[in-house]
C-alpha cells in the first residue's frame, strides 16, 4: 500500500523582548535558578499580569510579514493544566481570538518554491523547567522562563516530506530572525519546533491519525525524525496496525521516536477568558505603521543579492540563511567603490571568500567559532580575535581579484587576519607577501625549475601539453607562492617556445 505523508507543524518562537510577557521580570538564559521571578510569574495569589506592549508590537510585526490578517479584537485565554513548571495552574495564552490569522509563506523546494500556509500564530507565555540533576534526590522547578513571551505559529498540513518541513522552519526562521523578533537559537529553545505527522492511504481525501513530535532541536534531528516517523507509521499501517494519537520525543541516542504522552484534546484544557485581561484592542493605523515599516525580507533580499552583485541562486541562498552573515557581507561589499571595484566585479569573491575561506580558517581554530559568531562582534565560544572588520576583508579580496596577490599568499593572508585583527595590508607589508611581476626575477626561477625537470621538458617538445600546469606549479612553489601566475604562465611558454 502507498500512503501520501501528511504534515502540519507548530513552532514556538521566544519573542526578544527585555521583559516577560505580563510582568517586569528579565528574560536573559542561563541566569541562576528562580533569580528572574516575581508575585506574577510566581503565580502568587492576588498578583495581577499586564500585557507587555512589545510583544504585542513583535507579534503584530511576524503575522504581516506572514501574511497574515491581524485581529484588531484579540483576547487571552486560560489553558489550564497542572505541572510543577506552571504555578498557576494555568498558561495565559489565545484561543478564539489569536493576534495573527489567514497568513502564509513561500519557501524553497527543489527547484522551485512553495506556499505554506499559516493557519495562526498566538501570544501566550513560556512555563518554567523541571530540573532532574542526577545525584540529587528528587526533581527543582526553575521558573526563570515562566512567563516568556512565546509566539506560537501553527501551520495547515501542507507538507508533505522532511524537506518540506525543513524548507519551511528555515524560511520561517529566517523571517523572525530578520524581523528582530526572535533569536532563532533551537539549542536555547528559543526556536522549537513540532511537527504533527500522518499518512492516509495515496488518494483518500480524510486525513489519517496524526502524531506530533517533540524534543527536537535542530535542522537535522527534523530531518531525522520525520523520515523515521514515516517509515514507522508505514510498518504499522502495513502490518493491519492502528496509529494512536500521541506525542512522541525524538531520541537522539536511539534515532528513534517513543511515546511520551497520549494527546489532549482542546476541550480537555477548559480554555476560557482570562479576566484579569481587557481585551486588547488594535487601532487599524497602528497596524498599518508596522506594516510600512518592515525590513526587507529573506525572499525579497535574495533576489536583489543575485541581481545587484551577480551571484548566483545557490550561493545568495547560503548568504541569506544567516542574516548576520549577510549583513557581514553587504557591509564589506558597501567598501568596493573605495577600492575602485564595482558590486558586480567583487560579488562572486567576496562571497566565495567569506562561506568559503573564512569559514575554513575559522575551522582550524581549536574553539571553532561559526560564521555568525565571527561575523558579530563580541559573540562566540571565546571573546575571539577571529572577527575580521569587513572593511579589512574587501581590502584583501580587492587585491585578490585585482591579481595583486595571488590565491596562496591571499589565503596566508587571511589566516593572519583571522587571528589578529591586523589588516591585509600590515600583513603583506610585514612579512614580504608581495606579488612579483618583476620579469627578470620570474625568468630566474623559470631557469631553475627547468634545469631541475628535463624530463618533463623532453615530454613537453613530444608534445604533452599537459607538463606546462606541472611546470608553472614548481614555479609557483619555488617564489614561495608570490610569483605573479599569468606572467609565470607566460614566460614559460615563451621559454618552452609554445
Ligand atoms: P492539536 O489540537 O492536537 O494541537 P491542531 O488541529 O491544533 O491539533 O493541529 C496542530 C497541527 O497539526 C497543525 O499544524 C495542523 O496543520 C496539523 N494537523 C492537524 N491534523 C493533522 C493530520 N491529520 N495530519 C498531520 N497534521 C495535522
Ligand atoms: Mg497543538
Ligand atoms: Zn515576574
Amino acid at each position: 500500500m502507498t500512503y501520501d505523508v501528511v504534515i502540519g507543524v507548530e513552532v514556538h518562537a521566544q519573542l526578544r523582548t527585555k521583559s516577560k510577557m505580563f510582568c517586569g521580570c528579565g528574560t536573559t538564559f542561563g541566569l541562576s535558578a528562580n533569580s528572574q521571578t516575581c508575585p506574577v510569574c510566581l503565580g502568587l495569589p492576588g498578583s495581577l499580569p499586564v500585557i507587555n506592549r512589545a510583544a504585542v508590537e513583535m507579534a503584530v510585526r511576524a503575522g504581516l510579514a506572514l501574511n497574515c490578517t491581524i485581529g484588531a479584537h484579540n483576547r487571552f485565554a486560560r489553558k489550564n493544566y497542572f505541572y510543577p513548571d506552571l504555578p498557576k495552574g494555568y498558561q495565559i495564552s489565545q484561543y478564539e481570538s489569536p493576534i495573527c490569522e489567514h497568513g502564509w509563506i513561500e519557501v524553497a523546494v527543489g527547484n522551485g518554491t512553495k506556499r505554506i500556509r499559516i493557519r495562526r500564530a498566538h501570544l501566550e507565555e513560556d512555563a518554567g523547567k523541571n530540573v532532574h540533576e542526577t545525584g540529587t534526590s528528587g526533581s527543582r522547578v526553575d521558573l526563570n522562563r515562566a512567563g516568556t513571551p512565546l509566539l506560537e505559529i501553527v501551520t495547515e498540513p501542507d507538507m508533505s516530506s522532511a524537506e518540506e518541513v525543513v524548507a519551511y522552519l528555515k524560511g520561517l526562521r529566517d523571517v523572525l530572525m530578520y524581523l528582530d523578533v526572535c533569536d532563532g537559537n533551537m539549542d536555547e529553545g528559543s526556536f522549537r519546533c513540532e511537527p504533527n505527522l500522518s499518512l492516509r492511504p495515496a488518494g483518500q481525501q480524510a486525513f489519517g491519525t496524526k502524531v506530533e513530535l517533540k524534543n527536537i532541536n535542530s535542522f537535522k534531528f527534523v530531518k531525522d525524525a520525520v523520515e523515521y516517523e514515516i517509515k514507522r507509521q508505514t510498518k504499522v499501517l502495513n502490518e493491519g496496525g492502528k496509529i494512536t494519537q500521541e506525542t512522541r520525543l525524538w531520541n537522539i541516542e536511539r534515532g528513534e521516536t517513543a511515546v511520551m504522552r497520549s494527546k489532549e484534546e482542546a476541550h480537555d484544557y477548559r480554555y476560557f477568558p482570562d479576566p484579569d485581561l481587557v481585551p486588547l484592542q488594535l487601532e487599524q493605523a497602528w497596524i498599518d505603521g508596522f506594516r510600512a515599516g518592515l525590513p526587507e525580507l529573506p525572499a525579497v533580499r535574495k533576489k536583489r543579492l543575485e541581481r545587484e552583485y551577480g551571484l548566483s541562486e545557490y550561493v545568495s541562498n547560503v548568504l541569506a540563511s544567516d542574516k548576520n552573515v549577510l549583513d557581514y557581507f553587504e557591509s564589506a561589499a558597501s567598501e568596493a567603490g573605495r577600492v575602485g571595484l564595482t558590486k558586480i566585479e567583487v560579488g562572486k569573491e567576496l562571497a566565495n571568500c567569506i562561506t568559503v575561506d573564512f569559514q575554513g580558517q575559522l575551522n582550524k581554530l581549536t574553539y571553532a567559532p561559526n560564521l555568525t559568531q565571527a561575523t558579530t562582534p563580541g559573540t562566540g565560544p571565546v571573546p575571539g580575535p577571529f572577527w575580521v572588520d569587513p572593511a579589512n576583508l574587501m581590502e584583501l579580496v580587492a587585491r585578490k581579484i585585482k591579481g595583486e596577490i595571488s590565491g596562496p599568499i591571499y589565503k596566508v593572508v587571511l589566516e593572519k587576519m583571522v587571528g589578529t585583527g591586523k589588516t591585509a595590508s600590515e600583513i603583506i607589508e610585514a612579512e614580504g607577501l608581495k606579488q612579483v611581476s618583476d620579469e627578470g626575477a620570474i625568468e630566474k626561477i623559470i631557469d631553475e625549475v627547468l634545469a631541475k625537470s628535463p624530463a618533463q621538458v623532453a615530454q613537453f617538445k613530444e608534445g604533452k601539453q599537459q607538463v606546462v600546469g606541472f611546470l608553472v606549479g614548481q614555479v609557483m612553489k619555488a617564489s614561495g607562492g608570490k610569483a605573479n601566475p599569468g606572467k609565470v604562465n607566460e614566460l614559460l611558454k615563451k621559454k618552452l617556445g609554445a
